[in-house]
């Protein structure tokens, strides 16, 4: 066990009163300002050094020289802060200024906001200049009313903790007061009252009709350094994310409703289509500006929000029961953003068949597969077992998952595969879940996660020619630190993995040599299965 401080988020559902609500909109709209502000002041300073380049250039200067002669700094918070206090005004005392209304909700809602901005342009220099992995950060855009998530975040102060829970279901936030919350937080204030957890800031934020209060918290968490028993006994667990089957696991597994090899995608999506689509037809039928169109508009966010949240609250149950069941789980890399882009195209090269892409991207996204990666990238961390992620051009489902032959003529439509070499046959997503396990097991580089670990490092090649062996899962699960009857245990649990190549699991060689250098003696402490060196030191 290793002691670390991690950052964990409670979220919360708030239950304001009318007043509170109010409030909460106009906290929101603080921060919405604030941010829009600092990043005015940041857009202006970057016009400006683009028109005196221009006009250095228009003068005859090369372009490189030019940008290297101006320099405008864009504004960070600091001096935009000291700016804005100067300039802000006050109706208390009928001072005039660009924010008189500010002292009405809490300082530190500007203050995050204007931080939030630094991020955001910090965010998009950093993508142009290839500092940042990841997504293309676009360039910042100023927040819209009723366009932007309603959102702000108070920080919380050590010396006077403003932010604190004064039961288990009143949240008290600076300057707000007590707002009581829809759920309890009774597991958090335990972890406050104990002293294994201490309060960061305060985000809320409305979706649909709710308000969320997301406390995040500094907490004192035991993390294991190797798999529990249980998890070491199950094993490897692949899996295929699919429309039809949310997922298909390489074995059975209690992922919440009983053992199971295909688990149902719940498309929670679909269930509201109906009602959904009936609120933005009367939605669309309201006349813009009116009361009963912004009541529409509540109605259609609100079921919105309904299926985000039933969705997470099923998802987070089954990533976890795969992160606390299993010492490796192996999935695919799959590039969702790639394969749920829209079709439109652009006005000069309009897409083909744009409705039609649309309704195959719909499922995709209802199953949220990036989600569920992501969640499970975390949660592996915490409770020490390991995500590998196998190849994004690994054929998983074209690959006979006992023989490792490849049938290339497999098409969606084949729910089924038959192997034409070894006549395995059976659902096609399962066979691609065994594939993935031992294909993303088998590759160097899979480390164990659990303390000192970074989970998202991982990332696996596939083999060059989709054949994987057993004696290569082996050496990777050795590499685990997993003993020979673990790691047996472990490929026996892959179902279907090459059967013929069970028997050829070598016995690992024996890393202690047959006698210690110092003394003469025969080690006594080899585990492993080279008897004949234990009993004879034994003897
Ligand atoms: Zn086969």
């Amino acid at each position: 066990m290793a002691r670390r401080e991690v950052l964990k988020a409670f979220r919360f559902t708030l239950d304001p009163t009318r007043a509170q609500e109010t409030e909460l909109r106009r906290y929101a709209g603080a921060a919405r300002w604030a941010f829009n502000h600092a990043l005015a002041a940041k857009v202006a300073a970057h016009q400006e050094r683009k028109q005196r380049i221009a006009a250095l250039i228009g003068g005859g200067l090369a372009e490189e020289a030019a940008r290297k002669q101006i320099k405008v700094s864009v504004l960070g918070k600091g001096v935009i802060q000291k700016a804005w206090v100067r300039a802000r005004g006050s109706s208390r005392n009928g001072a005039e200024g660009i924010c008189p209304w500010s002292h009405e909700v809490n300082n530190y809602c500007f203050q995050s906001a204007f931080d939030d901005a630094d991020a955001a342009w910090k965010n998009w220099l950093d993508s142009i200049t290839g500092k940042r992995v990841g997504r293309w950060v676009g360039y910042p855009r100023f927040k819209k009313k009723g366009r932007t998530r309603d959102s702000f975040r108070i920080p919380h102060n050590v010396n006077k903790p403003g932010i604190r829970l004064v039961t288990h279901r009143r949240l008290r936030i600076p300057k707000l007061g007590e707002v009581r919350l829809h759920d309890s937080a009774r597991r958090l204030v335990r972890l406050i009252k104990c002293g294994q957890a201490v309060v960061r800031s305060v985000t809320v934020s409305r979706g649909g009709h709710r308000w969320y209060a997301s406390v995040l918290c500094k907490v004192t968490v035991e993390l294991p350094d190797k798999p529990t028993r249980r998890q070491a006994a199950a094993g490897t667990i692949g899996l295929d994310l699919g429309v039809t089957h949310l997922i298909a696991l390489s074995q059975p597994a209690d992922l919440g409703k009983g053992p199971t090899q295909l688990l149902d995608n719940p498309r929670y999506l679909r269930a509201t289509t109906k009602r959904l689509r009936r609120a933005q037809q009367a939605l669309s039928r309201t006349q813009k500006g009116s009361t009963r169109r912004e009541k529409a508009k509540r109605r259609v966010a609100r079921l919105h929000n309904q299926v985000a949240a039933r969705r997470a609250t099923f998802l987070h149950g089954v990533t976890k029961r795969l992160a606390t069941g299993f010492h490796i789980v192996a999935v695919e890399d799959l590039n969702v953003a790639g394969m749920t882009r829209s079709a439109r195209g652009t006005v000069q090269n309009p897409g083909r068949k744009v409705r039609q892409k649309a309704g195959l991207n719909r499922p995709i996204l209802d199953a949220s597969p990036a989600e569920i990666r992501r969640q499970l990238q975390h949660k592996t961390s915490w409770y020490s077992s390991t995500i590998a992620v196998a190849d994004r051009w690994f054929p998983s489902s074209k690959t006979c998952s006992a023989c490792g032959r490849q049938n290339p003529r497999l098409t969606l439509a084949d729910r089924v595969s038959t192997c034409s070499s070894c006549g395995l046959t059976m659902n096609r997503d399962i066979n691609a879940a065994r594939n993935i396990a031992v294909c993303a097991v088998a590759r160097p580089g899979v480390q164990p996660t659990g303390a000192g670990s970074d989970p998202r490092n991982v990332n696996v090649k596939a083999p060059a020619t989709g054949a994987f062996t057993t004696m290569a899962i082996f050496q990777s699960l050795s590499a685990h630190g997993l003993s020979t009857d673990r790691a047996n245990a472990s490929i026996m649990s892959i179902p279907g993995v090459m059967p013929r190549a069970r028997s050829s699991i070598p016995a690992p060689a024996c890393a202690i040599p047959a006698r210690s250098a110092t003394c003469g003696l025969r080690p006594r402490a080899c585990r492993s299965s080279c008897t004949s060196l234990t009993s004879r030191a034994a003897s």
